[in-house]
């Protein structure tokens, strides 16, 4: 669902909750009060609907940004490591820190630099 609709459905969700409310005043006035709880009630299930919507927006665009920031960061990671990999010449040189080479490794003849 798209931002907009969202907003468009609380809003609806209020004003129905509204109606709802005025309902239980109007039967509370004429002397039906079994009505008027049902109204009152309802009224206030929908006001508490409404705010665990807002409440799993909230969460929803939370985990969405956090999913982002950790995919941005992951890529960024596996970048800096696929650049150290590919500077490394063989995996003696790897693992001596640059100060030693394989017997087969074509750069065995060069000092450490
Ligand atoms: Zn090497």
């Amino acid at each position: 669902m798209t931002r907009r609709l969202l907003h468009a459905l609380a809003a609806l969700y209020a004003l129905v909750a509204v109606g709802l409310a005025h309902c239980a005043v109007v039967s509370w006035q004429n002397g039906s009060w079994p009505h008027a709880a049902f109204f009152a009630g309802a009224a206030v299930l929908l006001a508490v609907a409404i705010v665990h919507h807002s409440y799993q927006r909230d969460e929803l665009r939370f985990a969405h940004a956090r999913l982002e920031r950790d995919a941005r960061l992951a890529s960024f990671e596996d970048g800096v490591v696929a650049v150290a990999l590919a500077a490394a010449c063989c995996e003696t040189w790897w693992t001596s820190c640059g100060f030693q080479h394989d017997s087969t490794c074509p750069h065995r003849h060069r000092s450490a630099a």
